[in-house]
């Protein structure tokens, strides 16, 4: 946002929103009682802050700080270029790079303390060719036990090789051991608990290691025993939370809301929006909201969702477009354009959760909220008033 705006730190959110159809609130409070929640649940484990995919939707220029504020000690992203994003906003702990990644990005990584995941000797020789080339040597990487999920990672004989190999290079170090968790929000505990022995007897094979890290936050809220050294929590973080997993105390972070553009009649009969997939059946009041499919506001849920408005429920009708999409409030009396409509958050005691909007379009919490994109602003705030916007 340009500066010279109302949305400048120290404004307040209803000054700075005054003038935008839609926008994102990102509860800086929230997020930082969820970090201070989450190092308590991990006791001794270090907790790695998942911001992948600009901080599941939230924005990643004010989470990243934000965090580093709040004591988070080691971020997680899953690929090379979110790492320097993250550097960017200048966060300067420790990162760790989970998915794949190239040769080509060694000498970045090095330049910029990102850590890598390895799964190959030529990306291991890469690394620490470039470690030794900037003085830097040794630098630690990781290896990824595939433990069961077989998606990214080796298996327990294909790590020790890797990490002889490691051994041999004089540039690198390896500290960790890590693994991801195929059912860590099912009931069914068994699967994890066989993952876990795969990563132990990786562990065994490679004679130890500094750091074994594979509790994503399902894991680190229902089994304290498999926080290890290390723990990576992406959806608790922002006050969401996976399948069969209780809340020891997490609030959500992510708003999202708009001002109704324009309130108007439609007569018993007429129809609305692309197809006329929904038609009056008696005098309507409907209301235009300036969010769509483009936003991450998901066109499956054109005649399925529901927002807020004046704290009452009110269905969307129609299909969601690409910017637009409507709201019948033919019985919120004195609907108004201007007003304020809640996508996702709370108003008037009432909530729509990410969960719920999940859930009408049949995926997951982590779905909708990764699904947010940039277009609509991010405003960071605490109590009300504004300390960073993205
Ligand atoms: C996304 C991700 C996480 C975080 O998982 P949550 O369920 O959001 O806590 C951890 N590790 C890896 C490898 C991931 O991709």
């Amino acid at each position: 946002m340009p500066a010279s705006s109302p949305a400048t730190p120290g404004t307040t959110l209803s000054n700075a929103t005054k003038a935008l159809n839609a926008w994102i609130e990102v509860d800086l409070d929230a997020l930082a009682n969820n970090a201070r929640v989450l190092r308590e649940t991990a006791g001794d484990a270090t907790v790695i802050a998942v911001v992948k995919a600009n901080a599941y939707g939230h924005g990643l220029d004010i989470v990243g700080p934000a965090l580093e504020a709040a004591g988070i000690e080691r971020f997680g992203v899953i690929f090379m270029p979110e790492a320097l994003d993250l550097r960017a906003t200048g966060v300067t702990r420790p990162v760790v790079v989970l998915g794949h990644s190239f040769p080509e990005d060694a000498a970045a990584a090095v330049a910029n303390d990102i850590t890598l995941t390895v799964d190959t000797n030529a990306q291991a020789e890469a690394v620490s060719e470039a470690a030794l080339r900037a003085g830097k040597a040794p630098v630690p990487v990781h290896i990824k036990v595939d433990s069961g999920m077989h998606r990214f990672g080796l298996m327990p004989a294909e790590v020790a090789a890797l990490a002889s190999h490691v051994r041999g290079l004089g540039g690198v170090t390896l500290e960790a051991l890590w693994t991801h968790l195929a059912m860590a929000d099912h009931e069914d505990d068994s699967f994890t608990v066989q993952q876990d022995a795969v990563v132990q007897e990786a562990v065994r094979l490679v004679g130890g290691v500094p750091m074994r890290h594979i509790a994503n936050t399902a894991t680190t809220i229902r089994h304290p025993e498999f926080q290890y050294e290390g723990v990576r929590t992406g959806i608790g973080i922002y006050g969401a939370l996976p399948d069969h997993t209780p809340n020891p105390g997490l609030q959500p972070v992510l708003s999202m809301k708009a001002r109704l553009a324009r309130v108007f009649d439609v007569a018993p009969g007429e129809g609305v929006s692309y197809g006329l997939t929904w038609r009056a059946e008696r005098q309507s009041r409907v209301a235009l909201v300036a969010v769509g499919y483009a936003d991450g506001y998901n066109r499956g849920l054109s005649n399925r969702g529901q927002v807020l408005v004046r704290g009452r429920r009110c269905p969307v009708v129609g299909r969601v477009c690409m910017d637009h999409f409507l709201v019948d409030v033919t019985d919120v009396p004195g609907a108004a354009t201007g007003d304020e409509t809640v996508l996702i958050g709370e108003q008037g005691g009432e909530t729509i959760t990410a969960r719920e909007v999940a859930a009408a379009i049949d995926t997951i919490n982590y779905e909708v909220l990764a699904g947010l994109n940039r277009r609509l602003p991010r405003l960071g705030h605490r109590q009300g008033v504004l300390e960073a916007t993205c």
